[in-house]
């Protein structure tokens, strides 16, 4: 029987609320405090790799993901130029036989949304800011910036890139800009499929920059992530505006399938930020305050895993907290062993994977393609972005491996 603990969730985004569903279905008790006036997320999609999609099954929200989702048939990768194809990893058929589980495409409000659904309204507080953590004696107390506090067990910051409670613990970090920009944008697709997008997820690569194009919403609207090479000092933001024009003049000579994308572009959906990057760090937790999701490892987008480790970190958490019968130090000790390997080499390896989809020579470009044309005669099968030990990885088997570690009676 697990000891009756009391737990604080700093921020309400995607990590916040998996980690409330997964709290809430253990028994644990939770208590969630967003800043913003209601749940309310931004519009833009959101790729459900395999290692993502098995946490959402083990959280009970499958159904609801097969409702919102898209599935692809592939992940291809295109000359930026010719359009020709670079490799072409099947999805739709071999997902679950090689990573176990579906690989989904959707957008991020409904993935919200069904993350949402039965939580305990009466344990989720809106408008509320949190402004600092205080580690005491065997609890923590999270302080909010209308002068409340509140005391529990655990304090879990899930508040994001610029997280007060990361703060608090081990003070501000500055990230480093990337010389990136990235816009991100909708096109709302009124019959699908549109001719000049396939059912796939797109890789479009060229010299210094790269978009992903895919659909979401069962088809009804495509995701667009352009990402390019900027001297523009980019707010480090999800909500700075953009424009319809502004994406196609930075992708000049791209193949037109792309610009007839671009030109489609809902303006009001249409955003543009820049892409900072944070080393991965030593340690995350005190005795009674832990990170999770973007708090504790902001990451690039470029292996489209920052949502996903958001949900795997959460499912472990819960997991550990349960396991280890109440012992707090005892459970985040085992969170981080499972979790903070995992997300720094992801984190890593997000930076490189930067590297490769922006070389700038024609030579480097032309070698680049042709590694990539070369590894996939030798194996059809292979992921062109080599993320393979990502989405083979099973978060829902985390209780095996704390069974190695003595739980408390
Ligand atoms: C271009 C781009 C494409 C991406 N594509 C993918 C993808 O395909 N797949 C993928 O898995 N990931 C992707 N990601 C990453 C992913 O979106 C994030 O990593 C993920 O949303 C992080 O979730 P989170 O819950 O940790 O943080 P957030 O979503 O940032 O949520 C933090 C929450 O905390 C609240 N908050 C903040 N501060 C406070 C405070 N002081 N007090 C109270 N509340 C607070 C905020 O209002 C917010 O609701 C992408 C990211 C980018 C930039």
């Amino acid at each position: 029987m697990t000891r009756k603990l009391r737990i604080g969730v700093i921020g309400g985004g995607i990590g916040g609320v998996a980690l409330a569903r997964a709290l809430h279905r253990l028994g644990i008790e939770f208590h969630l405090f967003e800043r913003a006036q209601g749940f309310g997320e931004i519009g833009a999609g959101v790729q459900m790799t395999p290692n993502a999609v098995k946490v959402l099954k083990a959280l009970g929200v499958e159904e609801g993901l097969r409702r919102i989702g898209f599935l692809p048939e592939a992940m291809v990768g295109r000359n930026w130029e010719t359009a020709s194809e670079l490799f072409r990893t099947p999805l739709k058929d071999t997902s679950i036989k090689a990573f176990g589980a579906e690989f989904f495409h959707v957008h991020r409000a409904d993935l919200h949304a069904i993350l949402c659904e039965g939580l305990p309204p009466a344990q989720v507080t809106f408008g509320v800011q949190c402004t600092g953590v205080q580690q005491g004696e065997g609890s923590a107390t999270a302080t909010f910036s209308d002068g409340s506090t509140f005391e529990a067990d655990l304090i879990i910051g899930a508040d994001g890139i610029h997280s007060a409670v990361r703060g608090a613990l081990w003070g501000s970090h500055k990230p480093k800009f990337t010389g990136h920009m990235c816009w991100r944008a909708l096109v709302p697709v009124e019959q699908h499929p549109l001719p000049f997008v396939g059912p796939d997820a797109a890789f479009w690569m060229g010299p210094k920059a790269h978009v992903v194009t895919y659909y979401v919403k069962g088809g009804k609207a495509v995701n667009i992530v352009a990402v390019a090479e900027s001297d523009e000092w980019v707010k480090e933001s999800w909500t700075e505006p953009s424009s319809t024009q502004e994406l196609v003049d930075a992708y000049t000579g791209w193949h037109s399938d792309l610009i007839q994308l671009f030109e489609r572009t809902d303006p009001s959906q249409t955003y543009k930020w820049g892409l900072f990057d944070h080393d991965p760090m030593a340690r995350w937790s005190s005795p009674n305050v832990t990170l999770l999701g973007d708090a504790a490892h902001p990451m690039l987008p470029f292996l489209s895993q920052g949502a996903a480790m958001a949900l795997e970190d959460s499912y472990v958490l819960a997991q550990a907290l349960a396991h280890f019968n109440g012992d707090v130090p005892a459970a985040l000790e085992a969170y981080e062993q499972e979790r903070r390997p995992r997300t720094s080499q992801v984190q890593l390896q997000a930076r490189e994977r930067g590297k490769t989809y922006h070389l700038s020579t024609p030579e480097e470009l032309r070698q680049r393609d042709l590694a990539y044309q070369k590894a996939q005669a030798q194996n059809p099968n292979a992921v062109g972005i080599r993320a393979e030990w990502i989405y083979e990885y099973d978060a829902t088997t985390c209780r095996e491996r704390f069974a190695a570690e003595p739980a408390l009676a």
